[in-house]
């Protein structure tokens, strides 16, 4: 995993970005937790579940298969009453899949199974800058600087850069409304 700052980070800035000033507190919220959701899956450790089994730690909960559904349940359940739902749907899709995507940048662990139930095979992106987090607090703790330099580097300055432009479009845009 990246740690949860680095995954909230990064589900928080495709929510504003996509929505620009309209996005609600409720939103951001929601993407946030389906961008550190997948991670839960740690709890397979206690239950005596190998890193590599399909219900293991980057196994089902960080397939492309549980995003899309996570992402439908939430936006049918949370978020029935609102307009545009299908919008909140893409949003809280890529919120989920960014959590993917980054722990395939990351130095260590085991690869992410994108394709679980479909195939076991676990992936790596070729190019992966970002420390990993180990699993844990202590453990991350004794290893905060340098995960979070390294975060802060690799995800944190392109999430402020798309930030940063984003808030320039939506600008421009509500100008022009
Ligand atoms: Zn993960």
């Amino acid at each position: 995993m990246a740690s949860a700052f680095g995954h909230s980070l990064a589900a928080y800035t495709i929510a504003k970005t996509a929505k620009g000033p309209r996005l609600t507190g409720k939103l951001a919220f929601w993407s946030a937790l389906s961008g550190v959701l997948p991670d839960a899956d740690v709890i397979s450790f206690r239950f005596g579940i190998p890193y590599g089994d399909p219900l293991g730690h980057r196994g089902l909960t960080h397939s492309l298969l549980f995003g899309a559904l996570w992402s439908l349940l939430v936006a049918r359940l949370v978020f029935r009453r609102e307009e545009r739902r299908g919008t909140t749907f893409f949003v809280l899709l890529l919120a989920s899949y960014s959590h993917g995507l980054l722990d395939a940048m990351t130095t260590g662990g085991q690869g992410v199974g994108f394709f679980i139930p479909f195939s076991n095979e676990r992936y790596f992106f070729p190019f992966r800058p970002i420390e990993v987090s180990p699993i844990g607090v202590t453990r991350f703790f004794d290893q905060a600087r340098a995960i979070l330099a390294s975060e802060c580097v690799w995800i944190g300055v392109p999430c402020l850069i798309v930030l940063f432009a984003a808030r320039i479009f939506w600008r421009r845009r509500t100008a022009r409304d």
